[in-house]
């Protein structure tokens, strides 16, 4: 599952002879999943410049400041560009994703296409059944990081431009949650120092990724913490809600509500903590646990989800008073199973 010499060699056999390469990631699209299809873009740009990005949905707004962001075809905006992509592509890197499954109705095009499929990513539980060469860590902290490394096996550190090292830089602070998550290891602190000394600007980054709210934002925020949070003490469990209407009361936008459930997991004495949103029948699960409390379980199990150890998601077809009710009703369970976790 890892990176060695045999499939580096593979790899750069596919890239170099492939007249129409297309990366892919998952639906919803975070900083990791942007920032490595963005830092593989660039450096595959300069080998092979055949080269084109299609995601099945557009990244949220705190995203779109990234270099080569406007190169992304999505298949909610381009759906005809995006279908003609797949038909051409001989090579499609599949980033950030464990299962075809994952990346909606992309997800028919991607496994029609004969292209030579090569998947990189971090998430638990890879199936091993859709790609034809694999670079699966899930010790990883990100697809990002994982990159970098195939890059640096490949002697091809010269060739991580500015425009790269941004995009790679990002990925890695975004789903270290800024370097805080046990996944990071000095490793990703050596990876990033080297990206640092790439003429980059760390707090320009910070500053666009994370301080660029709107007022609507902030007040939906409020409104979640104050109204909307239940603390669970007994399961050192927090859960917040947040259904359609009330999304629509502050004219919720798609990433409005990203990192909302870190803040539930930020309170003494919680675990495990739950985000939930409701939009069109189906509340989607976000998990996030302390210590090695396993919420891929948790959402594999209950949820048609699954993710990491410390951060998952699945999703719950239903109003959101019946997907409470679910995940109340299996927490005791839960929490029995795990207690030497909690
Ligand atoms: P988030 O809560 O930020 O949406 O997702 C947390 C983690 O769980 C991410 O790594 C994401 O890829 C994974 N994840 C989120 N939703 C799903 C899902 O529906 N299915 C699976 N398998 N993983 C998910
Ligand atoms: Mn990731």
């Amino acid at each position: 599952m890892g990176i060695t010499k045999e499939k580096i060699e593979l790899l750069h056999t596919q890239i170099a002879g492939a007249k129409k390469i297309v990366i892919t990631a998952h639906k919803s699209p975070d900083g990791d999943s942007i920032g490595s299809s963005l830092g593989l873009y660039h450096y595959l740009k300069q080998i092979n410049p055949n080269v084109v990005i299609c995601h099945p949905d557009k990244a949220p707004y705190f995203l779109h400041w990234m270099p080569g962001f406007d190169q992304i075809i999505s298949l909610e905006e381009s759906g005809q560009l995006v279908e003609d992509s797949f038909k051409s592509a001989d090579l499609i890197f599949c980033l950030d994703y464990n299962s075809s499954s994952r990346i909606g109705t992309m997800e028919k095009p991607l496994v029609a296409s004969n292209a030579f499929k090569v998947m990189i990513d971090h998430h638990r539980e890879p199936d091993e059944n859709f790609c034809d060469l694999m670079f699966s860590d899930i010790t990883s902290c990100s697809t990002a990081q994982l990159i970098y490394e195939i890059i640096a096996e490949s002697n091809h550190l010269d060739k991580i431009i500015k425009e790269s090292a941004q995009c790679l830089y990002t990925g890695i602070v975004t789903d270290t949650g800024s370097f805080r998550f046990s996944s990071t290891l000095p490793k990703t602190h050596r990876i990033a120092a080297d990206l640092l000394s790439r003429n980059i600007n760390h707090s320009e980054i910070h500053e666009n990724t994370y301080d660029t709210n709107s007022l609507d934002r902030i007040k939906l925020v409020s409104f979640a913490l104050l109204e909307k949070l239940v603390v669970l003490g007994q399961y050192q469990t927090a859960y917040i809600s947040l259904t359609a209407k009330e999304q629509e009361r502050f004219n919720a936008t798609k990433g409005d509500t990203e990192g909302l459930v870190n803040q539930a997991l930020a309170i003494q004495g919680v675990r495990m903590a739950v985000f939930m949103k409701e939009s069109d029948g189906i509340v989607k699960m976000s998990f996030r646990s302390k210590g090695k409390i396993p919420v891929s379980e948790m959402a594999k199990n209950n949820f048609s989800g699954g993710g990491h150890l410390n951060a998952a998601g699945g999703k719950f077809v239903g109003n959101m008073e019946n997907a409470i009710q679910k995940f109340v009703t299996i927490l005791p369970k839960f929490v029995e199973e795990n207690k030497s976790l909690f």
